[in-house]
């Protein structure tokens, strides 16, 4: 073998990469996710978290964590979610959007889904996608998610 390309035999394997992961949940969904949640606690609280204003109270309050809380979904919190989205801010987005209620922020809820896309960021939208994101070995190890160079958005390190 190449000496070059031989592994040191003792080399430490890659840290685990914290991940900011936002969480929002509509009303009728909120029990989905603070369930998923609980059961999923220990995988949850290694990273950064951040929630809409009530899903956040709800799951801080339920499960003793630590999380970032911005405003109510339908005063801002959903967009406020997505511009972080756009500022590089957030890698997992765990979004329970209620799909048999009309909300007052629909067209927020639209933005925020659009931007997840935009940007790569992986997205939960239901129980099953959340346990196969969190099941999955690149969430804590593997490549660095793909950023797509849009040559309009600058670096991100510029912004302010
Ligand atoms: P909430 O917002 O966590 O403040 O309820 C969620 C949403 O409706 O988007």
């Amino acid at each position: 073998m190449d000496p070059q390309h031989a592994k040191a035999p003792d080399a430490a394997p890659p840290a685990p990469r914290r991940q900011r992961v936002a969480l929002v949940a509509h009303d009728h969904k909120k029990r989905d996710l603070l369930e998923w949640c609980q059961r999923n606690r220990a995988s949850l609280e290694v990273h950064d978290l951040v929630a809409t204003g009530t899903t956040g109270a709800l799951l801080a309050s339920e499960l003793g964590i630590a999380i970032e809380r911005l405003r109510s979904g339908p005063l801002g919190g959903d967009l406020q979610i997505g511009a972080m989205i756009a500022e590089g801010r957030i890698d997992v987005l765990l979004f329970f959007w209620d799909p048999l209620e009309p909300q007052p922020h629909d067209p927020d809820v639209r933005a925020l889904l659009r931007i997840a896309v935009v940007w790569n960021v992986p997205v939960a939208c239901n129980l099953a996608t959340a346990d196969l994101l969190f099941a999955s070995p690149l969430l804590l190890s593997g490549p660095e998610r793909h950023v797509p160079p849009y040559p309009e958005a600058g670096s991100l390190s510029s912004l302010p």
